[in-house]
């Protein structure tokens, strides 16, 4: 499925669009798009003022793309919660269902879905739910590919997508899981995984889109 302009809108606030600018390279790696659809799509996305993008600096969220995507991030992690919480889906199945239960989400139902979990403020990707307003905790800005070697943390969030996702989960990393990152180079970044005493080795383009809390 080619994604749509709310699928850009929320990876360019999970990518941090909403405080700082990002890349258009990195909205293609996080969407797995071409550099041309990305382009196209941020015209678009100028034009009905969601956006802001200055050439050779980067694309940010206007103040109204900001709650846009606040919306849409809140009424699929809500989803996500639920499925867990309440229909008992293991972790590494929820994306795909809130992916098609968002589109049919009014505020009024995620309102009241939000009330029955107890206002969540985090969903099982460890990622923001913003409340009704569209205001949220701030979201962990650290990408685990910007992580010198020797430096130690834990995973804090990954970008909501159904590719990054599954690699984590398939590497089998963790939200809340404890690193040292222990060697890069230019197609890597080898994490020592503190539960399991493993070495794991991501991926450049995929640790972009984890987000980690370090240790100091
Ligand atoms: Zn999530």
């Amino acid at each position: 499925m080619t994604p749509n302009k709310e699928d850009y809108l929320k990876m360019i606030f999970e990518l941090g669009g909403d405080t700082a600018l990002i890349s258009n390279k990195q909205i293609v790696a996080g969407l797995d798009v071409s550099a041309a659809s990305v382009s196209e799509m941020v015209t678009k996305l100028v034009e009905q003022r969601y956006v802001t993008h200055t050439p050779y600096q980067g694309i940010k969220l206007t103040a109204s793309g900001q709650q846009k995507a606040a919306m849409l991030v809140r009424n699929h992690r809500l989803w996500e919660v639920f499925l867990v919480q309440s229909l008992g889906y293991p972790v590494d199945a929820i994306h795909q269902e809130a992916e098609k239960l968002e589109h049919a989400t009014t505020p009024e139902m995620a309102d009241r879905l939000a009330k029955m979990l107890g206002k969540p403020q985090y969903c099982p990707h460890g990622g923001v739910i913003p409340d009704s307003d569209g205001h949220y905790l701030d979201q962990s800005r650290v990408a685990l590919a910007d992580v010198e070697v020797g430096q130690k943390g834990h995973i804090e969030r990954v970008v909501d997508e159904a590719a990054v996702i599954d690699y984590i989960f398939g590497l089998g990393l963790h939200i809340e899981d404890h690193f040292t990152v222990v060697d890069k180079d230019q197609q890597t970044v080898t994490l020592h995984q503190t539960e399991t005493g493993k070495d794991l080795p991501i991926e450049r383009k995929r640790a972009s889109h984890i987000f980690v809390e370090l240790k100091d």
